[in-house]
């Protein structure tokens, strides 16, 4: 155990590591949807790497039914009651990488989407809510913190101390990690007073409600004895009422137990120098990898075949939240006055792809649009390109940035959440930095910090300088991992 664990311990007049149970919607690789799943599949590796036995415990969604049966252990069952439904709850066990995963098992909530949007969603996650609280007591483990993510797990610990009083293990403790808080979990009165059976008193401002209906990432909020946001600067930003999304009152009451911890990202996946998804490896001092990567995307995106133009990218979500109103802003005015290659990967809203199509028609063999979801291509875009933007509007933690630094595609970002913590902008003075930053969303400011990018281009020392700090930043999971530690000892 590291000495710092044990010295914090020490003070808590323990000498054993808290036992963590981690409850999520999705968890990689057996369901995965976005970055909650990559936590959840990748803290519990790292935490076991430091001492602490952390388990999972997460729906058993038909994919992952479709693909694990056959490993699965039935541990025990037991009936759900949510108002007049009586559902039945199936505890299996899993063992992947080393790491125990409790899948709850019901074919009628779990057996199609692992999202299903609307009250339908809401009953999903109210069931599964109520099948970890009720399935804690009786499994093979003890667990000191339960980690909870995101809105669809929020409740729990509302629950614990509103209905289970008495019936769970008193000094159990709750932490809420919050991935995005643009998704709340709002329902009416009557869906929640019928699925969970809530007390009337409870439906009020001081506790469930927020502008009139039931929120149930508030009630975490509010009930979690712990909150973390997945960066430093995003937890501060959500007490402001421009990230906040309404919340702002209850975090900043609750300020003192907020705080940040950045994600990491699988360097092992994520590995230019072992990638098998690229024509040619390349690491930090061997760059030629690199120039075979950037003929490769070209030749493939029908793109002209130049080693010196500069080769901008973005592989992302095309909505808002992801700087396209920017991007579409300035993409006239630079493609039509700089000498550079644009290349994007990505879905989303309609006007953003229509827009990125007809552009990518203007500027024939200059700019392309690949509107589409691709693993595989995604790797050969990091790989290839030589400034990956990312203007987003909010970012509460990013991977996507990670992920082009340590392919040394030289990130361009907005000062926002998990960018502005990850992205350190060069300084001319210090040659200092690991890529180029703007504070204001505002697409002049973007332009710029572009025009800046296009001049570093020039200089081939900065350049290399600038790719080699990008790459060997470690954005790897240990880091974070650590942090939870500290945070889970802290609780205790
Ligand atoms: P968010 O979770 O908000 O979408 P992140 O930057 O945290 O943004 O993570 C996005 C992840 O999804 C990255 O790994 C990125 O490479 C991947 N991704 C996004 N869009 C695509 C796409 N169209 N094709 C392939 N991968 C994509």
């Amino acid at each position: 155990m590291k000495k710092e664990f044990k010295e914090m311990l020490r003070e808590k007049g323990r000498d054993e590591l808290p036992k963590v149970l981690l409850a999520a919607a999705e968890c990689a690789p057996l369901s995965k949807t976005g970055g909650l799943a990559d936590v959840a599949g990748a803290l519990p590796k790292s935490l076991a790497q430091l001492g602490i036995d952390a388990r999972v415990i997460t729906p058993y969604h038909r994919v992952i039914k479709e693909k694990y049966a056959d490993q699965v252990e039935h541990l025990f069952y037991f009936y759900v009651d949510l108002g007049w439904r009586h559902e039945y709850a199936g505890i299996e066990k899993l063992v992947l990488d080393g790491v125990t995963i409790y899948l709850v098992d019901n074919e009628h909530y779990f057996g199609d989407k692992i999202y299903r949007g609307g009250e339908a969603e809401g009953e999903q996650y109210c069931f599964f809510t109520r099948a970890v609280l009720d399935a804690i007591p009786n499994l093979d483990f003890a667990p000191d913190v339960v980690h909870c993510n995101d809105w669809h797990t929020a409740m729990i610990p509302f629950l614990a101390k509103t209905q289970y009083l008495g019936g769970m293990q008193e000094d159990l403790k709750f932490l809420l990690t919050i991935h995005n808080i643009a998704f709340q979990g709002i329902y009416s009165y009557h869906f929640v007073k019928d699925m969970l059976g809530v007390d009337d008193r409870y439906f009020t401002y001081d506790a469930l409600n927020l502008n009139d209906n039931p929120n149930f990432l508030k009630a975490g909020c509010l009930f979690a004895d712990k909150i973390n946001t997945v960066s430093p600067s995003y937890a501060w930003e959500i007490m402001t009422s421009e990230y906040s999304e309404g919340l702002e009152d209850v975090l900043l009451y609750r300020a003192e137990d907020l705080s940040g911890i950045i994600n990491g990202i699988d360097k092992k996946v994520f590995n230019p120098n072992a990638d098998p998804l690229l024509p040619a490896k390349f690491s930090r001092g061997r760059l030629k990898g690199k120039a075979v990567c950037k003929a490769a995307l070209q030749e493939r995106m029908g793109l002209e075949q130049r080693p010196d133009v500069p080769l901008f990218a973005m592989v992302t979500r095309m909505t808002g939240q992801k700087g396209f109103d920017l991007v579409t802003a300035i993409l006239d005015s630079l493609m039509g006055s700089e000498d550079m290659q644009f290349m994007l990967l990505g879905t989303g809203d309609a006007r953003f792809e229509n827009f990125m199509r007809a552009a990518e028609y203007r500027y024939k063999g200059r700019l392309c649009a690949y509107i589409g979801y691709s693993e595989e291509l995604s790797h050969l875009v990091y790989a290839g390109s030589d400034f990956f933007l990312m203007p987003s509007r909010f970012e509460p933690c990013g991977l996507s940035q990670m992920i082009a630094m340590r392919y040394g595609s030289l990130p361009i970002v907005r000062e926002t959440g998990g960018l502005r913590d990850t992205v350190q902008p060069y300084n001319q003075y210090t040659g200092e930095g690991n890529g180029f930053s703007f504070a204001n969303y505002d697409a002049w400011e973007l332009r710029d910090t572009v025009r800046r990018a296009l001049a570093c281009y020039q200089d081939k020392d900065v350049m290399t300088a600038l790719i080699s700090h990008a790459m060997e930043t470690d954005f790897g999971f240990e880091l974070s991992a650590q942090e939870y530690a500290r945070l889970y000892i802290c609780m205790l």
